[in-house]
């Protein structure tokens, strides 16, 4: 069924041909995101994997580490592979693939051990991602860092593949969740108005919006509740001069309040609730590494302070990185890199 799309084309007809064809020759087909899935990973993996099954491919997504609790109750995720907990078997699944799809990240650093698998896997390799700068070991690169989700891109891939008939309720659920969960519920990144279109395109197969925000934002623990007002109260810093504002947490910290996994997930918008804080740093010491995450408003490009900083990267407004040593240190070189940003943190309005 070809219906008239309410959105302009996306993709290019060499993408759509050469995603078609690889799909059509593969039957082995494995979907893999980056390391620490979140919505967006989880909902634009699972939505794929739901199509794939749909048509009769033998696929399965696999993640490197586990993902949120709050993200359980997706269709398909008690069928995901977790490489942590199974490294035998998504090494098998990768070695068996005749087609890999690489889904919300852009170089093989970001799917940890994964990498090299995938790297020296005979498999055809097909990217679906937004974020800037793809690495060039794709065999597809399907890259609109434009677009504000992967998700909202894999719904434009079906459709424009002449698919719409077989986007099911399910994969409308997975889409919607990784868009409303990119966007902080449709609060950044989400002023084109396509976005609008598809979201009613998407109730109109099923979707709940009530539904899902309750199972994904009202769905936290009592710990994760209290460990966030610890978190504010305790563990945070505002510099006004700077328009910035950082949280942070030790080991010792996320040890008092038996942390699990996603716990901490989100906590780093709150700081911009904050009237004039335009740019807000979370940093977490975990087992290996201190993660550093980055939100900013506006044109302030937290991504570029990822980079200079915390060897990462990530999107304008939302970004990430990793530091290698103490906690305390990670600190300093935030508040040594606010002086460097001086200027660009006083010309951001919102
Ligand atoms: P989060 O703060 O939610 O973990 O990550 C926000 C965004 O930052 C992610 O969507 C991803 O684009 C980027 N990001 C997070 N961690 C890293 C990292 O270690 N390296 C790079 N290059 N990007 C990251
Ligand atoms: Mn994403």
């Amino acid at each position: 069924m070809n219906i008239p799309l309410p959105f302009t084309n996306l993709i290019s007809e060499v993408q759509l041909t050469q995603t078609k064809f690889q799909i059509e020759r593969a039957n082995k087909i494995v979907i893999i995101t980056h390391v620490s899935p979140d919505g967006d990973a989880m909902g634009s993996s699972l939505a794929l994997y739901h199509y794939l099954r749909n048509i009769g491919k033998d696929a399965r997504v696999i993640v490197p580490n586990s993902f949120p609790y709050f993200l359980k109750w997706m269709n398909g995720a008690d069928n995901i592979v977790v490489n942590t907990y199974i490294p035998t078997v998504s090494e098998a699944l990768i070695k068996n693939a005749d087609l890999i799809f690489c889904l919300d990240f852009n170089t093989l650093k970001r799917i940890g051990a994964l990498g090299d698998q995938v790297g020296e896997s005979s498999a055809k390799r097909i990217l679906i991602d937004h974020h800037l700068s793809p690495d060039e070991t794709f065999d597809v690169t399907i890259s609109y860092p434009h677009i504000s989700s992967t998700s909202e891109i894999v719904f434009r891939l079906l459709a424009e593949m002449g698919k719409y008939g077989e986007i099911t309720t399910v994969i409308a659920e997975c889409v919607y969740t990784g868009m409303m969960t990119d966007t902080g519920v449709f609060t950044y990144n989400s002023n084109d108005p396509e976005i609008f279109e598809i979201i009613s395109l998407l109730i109109k197969k099923g979707v709940d919006r009530d539904k899902i925000y309750n199972l994904v934002f009202n769905n936290y623990s009592e710990q994760r509740f209290r460990l966030l007002g610890f978190t504010l109260s305790e563990r945070m810093k505002v510099y006004p001069e700077y328009k910035a504002a950082l949280i942070y947490l030790s080991k010792e910290d996320q040890k008092q309040y038996a942390l699990s996994k996603g716990d901490t997930e989100g906590f780093v918008n709150y700081p911009l609730n904050i009237k004039d804080i335009i740019f807000s740093v979370f940093i977490r010491e975990d087992e290996q590494m201190v993660k550093v995450s980055l939100r900013s408003q506006g044109k302030f490009p937290c991504n570029e302070f990822a980079a200079d900083f915390f060897n990462g990267g990530g999107h304008l407004n939302a970004s990430g990185g990793e530091y290698y040593g103490e906690i305390e240190d990670a600190i300093s070189i935030f508040e040594n890199g606010l002086e460097k940003y001086t200027d660009q943190l006083e010309d951001t309005f919102i």
